[in-house]
């Protein structure tokens, strides 16, 4: 899908293709589909003396996706959204087909937001091979989620990487929130010397604490409200870190969260924030408490840095 309607490359109805072309229209921003165009504009830009700031998503965009989009901003002259589910970092089939694509409302949003561009392309253009990278950085890539989620970081960094090299921007910006994520695609972009600079921003959580996340809309009333005792735990945690030892602060967090029968516990972890080097007996700080747990079928992920 692309704003121009005779660049609209897929076989819809006439009706749909105008109504798709009246809504693009309507939108203050523009939408790219293949790396070629993205690539003129932000050529363009530079041309012109502007900086590019870039935010890559999976899109279903809530206030977390907005608060990148909002540093963004304030970091460069124009900003580029990318959004794309990308498949080679799912490994589970269930979990690819079930993540929410809202891609009208997450045009809205963008254009809300004064975001300048919008990058969605599709499998092929991103994956004309289906290659997919390897990356091995000790602990940080194969601990917690690296070992939970066989495979997961090497689709991250793939896409990633591929990003980066069609958006060519000045900056990326990454929440918090994946703190994994974000310390491996520092560490990739520091080994590798990648032309990009890394910002990071805090999570960005509902009023009950519960960190935002597109998966939250595959959970009930109920479990949202289940949901909560993640942040709650990680807090109480983090409140203990100058009085008792890791390894106690873990052993009680890890109770609390094994009481709620709803959640299934795949880790609650201490570790120092740039190796992952995992803490037992004593807090190094920077440090962050890592958490992963299922709720139904929804997995969640959630951390709080110590400073
Ligand atoms: P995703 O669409 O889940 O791949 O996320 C795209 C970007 O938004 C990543 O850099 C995430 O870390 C970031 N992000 C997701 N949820 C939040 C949140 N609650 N607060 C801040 N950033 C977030």
């Amino acid at each position: 899908m692309c704003k121009d309607s005779n660049k609209i490359s897929f076989n819809f109805s006439k009706d749909y293709i105008w109504s798709l072309t009246f809504f693009l229209k309507s939108l203050s921003i523009t939408v790219f589909e293949h790396i070629s165009d993205i690539n003129t504009w932000v050529e363009e830009q530079h041309k012109q003396g502007r900086s590019v700031g870039f935010v890559p998503t999976m899109g279903a965009l809530h206030a977390g996706h907005q608060s990148l989009i909002t540093l963004a901003k304030a970091h460069c002259d124009v900003v580029v959204a990318s959004i794309f589910v990308n498949p080679t970092q799912f490994n589970n089939a269930s979990d690819l087909e079930k993540y929410p694509r809202t891609l009208r409302e997450d045009l809205e949003k963008l254009s809300a937001s004064d975001c300048d561009a919008a990058f969605c392309p599709s499998v092929a253009e991103m994956y004309p091979t289906g290659d997919k990278g390897h990356w091995d950085y000790g602990a940080l890539s194969n601990s917690l989620e690296g070992f939970y989620r066989p495979g997961h970081f090497d689709g991250v960094l793939t896409i990633v990487k591929k990003l980066f090299e069609a958006v060519k921007a000045d900056q990326a910006f990454f929440g918090e929130k994946d703190f994994q994520q974000l310390a491996l695609i520092r560490r990739m972009v520091q080994e590798e010397q990648l032309p990009i600079h890394i910002v990071a921003a805090p999570t960005i959580r509902e009023s009950s604490g519960l960190a935002m996340s597109s998966r939250n809309q595959r959970l009930n009333a109920q479990e949202l409200e289940i949901a909560t005792n993640i942040s709650r735990i990680l807090l109480r945690a983090v409140g203990q870190v100058n009085q008792s030892a890791p390894a106690a602060i873990l052993e009680e967090a890890r109770s609390a969260l094994a009481e709620i029968p709803e959640l299934k516990l795949e880790y609650f972890e201490l570790v120092e924030a740039n190796t992952f080097k995992p803490l037992t007996t004593k807090i190094e700080k920077p440090c962050v408490f890592l958490v992963a747990c299922y709720l139904g079928e929804v997995r969640l992920i959630d951390n709080m840095i110590v400073r």
